[in-house]
């Protein structure tokens, strides 16, 4: 696959380390980095004296301490939450309590679809399942703050209740995982659908906001073109999956083999649940067959 996606793995932030990368937009970044993590979480704290927190990050009572470091002096009124994945959600409490502050967020962690019989849910270690926002919020709801303004917007995909928060007064997006700079994230069934994943891509493709804060890595610039990147590399991707079936590959291992180059061994499970996000889709617009629901060891075909 080229990289057709115009990436930027340039993170000048080091963990602990609070910068500005423009008014009333604080970041740090937590020190768990990981293939799936890249250089580690990255919490924002927006507005200044009566602040919100966007992703207090995981359970990490060294990088919750320099989050109340960094916010020293100064009243912590809201945090929102993004999703529920253990690298974003269980610093909330320590956060909580320090500060009292509301918990906002699109709900608790919750499958995108039922298990099918015998399945095994995948990655629930990923999962922050204690999660438990004090306020729920809908699509398009607006908070205000002392000095800021945030829209939820929901982005389901990556997660089921995965949200991201548009900062008015400043014109950009804290987007979490759904588009990062720096990679595409995981999608992986049951949690992750690829249907609703390429939907909220199509959602942000229609927003103008140029700049976009993600959970992991750089800014996101020239947000809108880098969206549309995003959607042609989804494309591509089913593309080849398709074509890798008309050429008689059947299984999600030999797909994986076929269609990534390079891949890092510690990613190679990652990739399988990617393919099987992207058949359960195909199977569910009945472009692709397989016996029963679409599942990892399934063996599939074109047509429906
Ligand atoms: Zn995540």
């Amino acid at each position: 696959m080229p990289e057709d996606i115009p990436y930027d793995r340039n993170l000048e932030l080091l963990p602990g380390r609070v910068d500005e990368p423009m008014p009333g937009v604080r970041r740090l970044l937590c020190n768990n980095p990981s293939p799936f993590t890249f250089k580690g979480t990255v919490s924002y704290i927006v507005g200044r004296g009566k602040v919100a927190i966007v992703d207090p990050g995981p359970d990490d009572p060294a990088h919750s301490a320099a989050l109340l470091d960094a916010v020293r002096g100064e009243t912590v009124t809201h945090i929102f939450v993004t999703h529920t994945h253990r690298d974003h959600s269980p610093g909330v409490p320590a956060i909580k309590q320090a500060t009292g502050a509301w918990v906002l967020a699109e709900g608790p962690h919750r499958a995108a679809r039922p298990l099918h019989v015998g399945e095994p849910p995948r990655l629930d270690a990923a999962n922050d399942t204690d999660f438990k926002p004090d306020r729920v919020l809908a699509d398009g709801e607006v908070v205000s703050g002392s000095g800021w303004t945030i829209e939820a917007v929901t982005t389901p995909g990556h997660t089921a209740n995965h949200m991201a928060f548009a900062f008015k007064e400043g014109n950009v997006v804290f987007s979490g995982d759904h588009v990062m700079a720096w990679s595409t994230p995981v999608v992986a069934p049951p949690d992750g659908s690829m249907g609703d994943y390429m939907a909220s891509l199509q959602k942000l493709a229609k927003r103008d906001e140029p700049t976009y804060f993600p959970g992991h890595g750089p800014a996101v610039r020239n947000a809108p073109r880098f969206v549309a990147a995003y959607i042609l590399h989804r494309k591509a991707r089913e593309a080849s999956i398709v074509n890798r079936l008309a050429k008689g590959e059947s299984d999600i291992p030999a797909l994986v083999a076929a269609i990534y180059s390079n891949l890092d061994p510690r990613l190679v499970k990652a990739a399988g649940m990617s393919v099987l996000a992207h058949l359960e889709d195909l199977v569910a617009r009945g472009a692709v067959a397989t016996d029963g629901p679409a599942s990892i060891a399934g063996r599939y075909r074109l047509g429906a």
